[in-house]
């Protein structure tokens, strides 16, 4: 039912249907896309939704027949564990550092061997989760996908707390996994997480357990450093020391120029950026973005991108667009929502035919 190979691109295949990859997996963390009514979402091949948002609905859920009947999403679905949320509300900048989101201090209560308290942000009622818990509300869900619970440590933690961090992440794992193993059925999957921060050793030790482990699939999580060279440097090396042909997918790097630097070396991308830019007037283009909401747009009778064949930019002009931002409308940001979203689908497909092709560096400085 589950299947992964990989050439000079890929194929994933899941009880919900297949994935060519490299691909794009769209963020719709609380079961839909932020600002975008679901049958206007552009087809998409994998969604990620988020254990952390979903966990006091997951018994429900599963009574109505699971994540996909509920949300109507008939392709494969991974949730994020919620490790990275909650270790976001306590160290605060990995957060920033890869999502540039922010929450409230002081929210973690505390973190022990067996789980983590913390005050829900969403209603402060006092929360708990486990590698056990996460994993049992992902199999409640019915994902296809689901992963191990980890902790998300930011680059200011340092050595020795990356190091303390990295080591119980792979406890962490290895008990999601074994509670996986014994409660989930054929029809799902596991994925585990390599972390380590920026430290080669901390990320060889996670490699190894990760190279000689059950997980279907592998994400690269953690902190990926501050500055770009550190962020891809970080990542080719997790890809390169990867063995058994595992699914490898890299958590929240959602940048056109990232994508296209690192789409070599993994098999798909997360990230909130395509639809977060487009709720805040921004459309992607080819070679880089426009802010909609730029006085300048009003009276251009042209779409957002020439080149783009969605039906926002068939029938509507970037003067209407800009428009509809003015008055507050909310066809002005979910029309850039569904823009961004068909963009990011096209230049995946594009990217998969120039890596069969030989031509990724020429279509590449077409789209960066
Ligand atoms: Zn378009």
């Amino acid at each position: 039912m589950f299947e992964f190979s990989r050439k000079k691109t890929g194929f994933l295949q899941t009880p919900h249907g297949g994935v060519r990859t490299p691909n794009f997996i769209f963020c719709a963390t609380k079961g839909t896309i932020k600002g975008l009514a679901n049958f206007f979402i552009p087809t998409t091949q994998m969604i990620l939704c988020n254990t952390f948002h979903l966990q006091e609905y997951a018994e429900k859920i599963q009574s109505l027949g699971g994540i996909h009947k509920f949300t109507g999403f008939d392709v494969p679905i991974v949730t994020d564990s919620g490790g990275f949320q909650i270790f976001s509300m306590g160290h605060g900048s990995v957060a920033s550092e890869i999502k540039g989101q922010r929450y409230r201090d002081n929210q973690v209560l505390k973190i022990t061997e067996e789980g983590c308290y913390f005050n829900s942000p969403l209603n402060g009622n006092k929360k708990f989760l486990s590698p056990e818990v996460a994993t049992e509300i992902q199999i409640k869900l019915g994902v296809d996908f689901a992963v191990a619970f980890d902790e998300c440590t930011p680059s200011h933690g340092g050595y020795d707390y990356t190091k303390q961090s990295t080591l119980r992440s792979i406890r962490w794992e290895q008990r999601s996994l074994e509670y996986f193993q014994k409660n989930a059925g054929e029809n799902q999957k596991m994925i585990g997480i390599v972390q380590g921060g920026v430290y080669k050793d901390l990320r060889d030790t996670c490699l190894e357990y990760i190279n000689n482990s059950d997980f279907f699939g592998v994400a690269i999580g953690g902190s990926l450093g501050q500055t770009k060279d550190e962020m891809y440097d970080v990542v080719k090396y997790c890809s390169r020391n990867l063995r058994g042909g595992k699914f490898i997918h890299l958590l929240g790097i959602g940048k056109v120029e990232d994508i296209w630097a690192l789409a070599p070396y993994v098999d798909s991308f997360d990230c909130v950026e395509p639809t977060r830019i487009g709720r805040h007037g921004i459309a992607l283009v080819r070679g880089g973005r426009i802010n909609l909401r730029n006085a300048k747009h009003w009276g251009d009778p042209s779409p957002l991108c020439s080149q783009c064949s969605c039906f926002v930019c068939m029938k509507y002009s970037r003067s209407y667009i800009n428009y509809l931002l003015k008055v507050r409308e909310s066809a002005g940001p979910s029309m850039l929502i569904h823009h961004n979203m068909h963009f990011m689908n096209t230049m995946m497909e594009e990217m998969r035919q120039s890596l069969e092709n030989n031509q990724y560096e020429e279509v590449q400085k077409k789209w960066v």
